[in-house]
């Protein structure tokens, strides 16, 4: 039987100088701390007889790091926890993820992204200024993250962010993906004109990048073309990457989202001449499958790269 009160009794005759240190203060700390209490309590039969004067460092740091990580203070490892476990008989301080540190890793597992811009991996949704240039945008993007979570629901259908350049479009997809991923749900999301030079550029050598990426675009859970309509639209483009993931995420109704500084009007005919055709049917039949993928949001507001 190893009851805490007991065995401070016995720590301090054992050891009667220690009442002038710092240490008595220590082991008072130690000794009034519920989480110390309830796991001697809870381990009182599993416990040695010398687990408490064996263990005094490692309980000392338990009960700091947890005052440190309270009070905001900079901790021995930022982002996680310390928790009392038992080892042996003795007590084992373990590091746990906190909340926020199990989403960072969830995110970075179930997020892909290919040349995005770095401040895309701190947006985050619930920090967002519901200015109302972007409320609707905000408000649809709340909406399908919930029906996306939801599921009882098969397909849910994206949205189209259409706006100028530097309105925050690229940002609140983002913040959508993060979030996503933060809920398990697989991500990608392309940065199309990169994506589409890159593909180009790796026809003819290895293939390996290419059938990768796009077997990836094409089956992943969730997929945001950024920036669409911005690149040097090439037939090959149009109709081998751009169709053929369309096609594939219509027919199996997989959510789909877009950005891009055209409104649909202006799309269907930037899809309707490349540099090497002009097609008004190709692009007709790409534009039902993008009005069926997605829904057209306008955000407006001022250009926030002029502020930076
Ligand atoms: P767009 O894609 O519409 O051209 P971006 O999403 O790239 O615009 O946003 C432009 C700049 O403003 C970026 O540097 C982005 O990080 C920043 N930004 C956009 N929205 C926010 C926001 N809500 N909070 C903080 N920074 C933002
Ligand atoms: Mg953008």
């Amino acid at each position: 039987m190893q009851n805490l009160s007991e065995v401070l009794k016995q720590f301090q005759k054992q050891y009667p100088k220690i009442e002038q240190t710092n240490i008595t203060e220590m082991i008072q700390k130690i000794s009034e701390d519920d989480d110390v209490r309830n796991f001697w309590q809870t381990h009182q039969d599993e416990l040695r007889s010398d687990a408490f004067q064996r263990k005094l460092i490692d309980l000392h740091e338990f009960v700091q790091q947890k005052e440190r990580i309270k009070a905001g203070e900079k901790s021995l490892y930022p982002g996680y926890y310390p928790q009392l476990e038992i080892e042996k008989g003795y007590p084992h301080v373990r590091y746990v993820a906190d909340e926020q540190t199990k989403k960072k890793r969830m995110q970075s597992e179930k997020l892909t992204t290919y040349k995005m811009p770095k401040a895309v991996a701190d947006a985050d949704l619930q920090t967002i200024a519901l200015e109302p240039g972007r409320a609707q945008a905000v408000t649809e993007i709340v909406n399908v993250l919930t029906n996306i979570l939801d599921d009882s629901l098969n397909y849910v259908q994206g949205l189209y962010l259409y706006g100028s350049f530097g309105v925050g479009k690229t940002y609140l997809l983002g913040a959508l993906a993060n979030a996503l991923a933060a809920n398990n749900v697989d991500v990608m999301m392309l940065h199309f004109p990169s994506f589409a030079v890159d593909l180009k550029d790796a026809i003819g050598k290895s293939n390996n990048l290419k059938t990768t990426l796009m077997n990836q675009a094409k089956t992943v859970s969730v997929l945001i073309l950024d920036d669409l309509g911005a690149e040097n639209l090439s037939m090959w483009i149009r109709d081998d990457i751009l169709g053929v993931i369309l096609e594939y995420r219509m027919q199996n109704e997989l959510s789909t989202f877009i950005t891009s500084n055209l409104d649909m009007d202006e799309m269907t005919a930037y899809l309707a001449e490349t540099r090497d055709d002009r097609d008004a049917g190709k692009a007709a039949r790409l534009m039902q499958r993008i009005q069926f993928l997605t829904k057209q949001v306008t955000v407006t507001g001022k250009n926030r790269r002029l502020n930076q």
